[in-house]
């Protein structure tokens, strides 16, 4: 008999998860809160950035490695999906005006901290004088001397593989029931079928640690500028990035905001976003504004990932906070170790937290 696998929440884990399975031979039927046409994740909002080192500063140093271990199984689950998807591996760069130099310090401190405790395979950073600079992102304002090039860091459309694994897993037979909020009790608990809670956010009621980190990103369609990477601005107060997507798409975000509120972005988040890009480059005036979103990242005491067994058969996998496309394909491969074993070597190499939960409130 196959085994069957039940999966809360078609977000990002839900729907990797779905695929990575249903590809295994699994009998895979997911449940999402929300209808197909509006979806309610934060992995439809997120700017999708893969950027272990530059995130490493202010994580801990699992996320790090998971990162990196994620960043090399990414093109394969892409090649794998045969679908045109964004995917680029080509670095990111750090930026700072002349004024926030010291904000720039101590960010290269921090990060000359955390490269003494990586593999040497892992590429460093490379400080940029201003002919490095010029020729790595020519389109960038000459207001900017100086900066930081992480090469080993990408970024890719999230909407896309969202799409394409849905796409794909419903070819492998997943099905998909919209609009069907649904929690772990709700299903009988049996010994041929798993139940993977990947409701983000929505798991709180019964893990009770989560927390939402809200977040604020704007898209706009900006022919006249021309970055080709993943690019932040160092600054006291308005620290942003910019993701170059295909055909003249940014994704610029994002806020970081300790709050539930999912309301529409507010007007003080907008300005701070806009004006900050617009000193990265003057084109981002004439750019024409897609969309304003605001999502809550699913975020755990330490702002790191868990796997929790809520019983035998049912493992909640959560707390992916800014990281989730970063290491979700570790958490992936980690999960499928579990279902398939009853224990996780990637777990175990790259320090995944697996714990038992003997607090369900239902
Ligand atoms: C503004 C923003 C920018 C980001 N940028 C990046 C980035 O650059 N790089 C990066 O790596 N990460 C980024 N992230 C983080 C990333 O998006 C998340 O870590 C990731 O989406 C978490 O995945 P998830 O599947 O756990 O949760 P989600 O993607 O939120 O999916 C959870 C799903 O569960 C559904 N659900 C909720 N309750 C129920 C219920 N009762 N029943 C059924 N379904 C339910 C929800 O509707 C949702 O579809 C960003 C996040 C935000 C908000």
């Amino acid at each position: 008999m196959r085994q069957s696998i039940i999966i809360l929440g078609a977000g990002l884990l839900g729907r990797l998860l779905a695929y990575s399975l249903a590809k295994k031979n699994y009998q895979v039927a997911v449940f999402e809160k929300s209808p197909l046409e509006h979806q309610q994740s934060a992995a439809y909002a997120a700017a999708a950035m893969l950027a272990p080192l530059a995130e490493s500063v202010s994580c801990e140093l699992p996320i790090v490695h998971m990162g990196f271990y994620s960043l090399t199984r990414w093109p394969t689950i892409i090649e794998e999906l045969n679908a045109n998807i964004f995917f680029q591996h080509n670095g990111s760069l750090i930026i700072w005006h002349q004024q926030d130099a010291s904000v720039a310090r101590h960010f290269q401190t921090q990060l000359h901290q955390v490269e003494q405790h990586l593999d040497q395979q892992y590429a460093r950073s490379v400080h940029l004088d201003t002919l490095a600079l010029k020729n790595l992102e020519p389109n960038l304002s000459p207001a900017f001397g100086e900066g930081i090039y992480l090469p080993n860091e990408g970024q890719l459309d999230n909407r896309a593989l969202l799409d394409s694994l849905l796409k794909k897993g419903l070819e492998l037979g997943v099905t998909y029931n919209w609009q069907s909020p649904k929690k772990p009790s709700d299903f009988p608990t049996n010994s041929h079928t798993w139940i993977l809670d990947c409701r983000g956010l929505g798991s709180r009621p019964q893990w009770q640690a989560l927390r939402g980190v809200r977040g604020e990103v704007i898209r706009v369609f900006a022919p006249e500028v021309q970055l080709q990477r993943p690019t932040r601005l160092m600054h006291p107060k308005y620290p942003i990035y910019i993701a170059p997507k295909k055909d003249h798409i940014y994704v610029i975000g994002a806020t970081e905001i300790e709050s539930e509120d999912q309301s529409a972005i507010s007007v003080r988040s907008t300005l701070e976003l806009l004006s900050a890009a617009y000193t990265i480059h003057s084109g981002f005036a004439e750019a024409r504004m897609l969309e304003a979103n605001a999502q809550c990242r699913p975020t755990l005491a330490n702002n790191s990932p868990a796997i929790q067994y809520l019983n035998d058969q049912t493992l909640q996998i959560n707390g992916l906070y800014r990281h989730g496309y970063l290491i979700a394909p570790a958490i992936v491969d980690a999960t499928l170790e579990l279902i398939e074993t009853g224990t996780s070597h990637t777990a175990r190499h790259l320090a995944i937290q697996i714990q038992e939960n003997h607090a369900n409130i239902d």
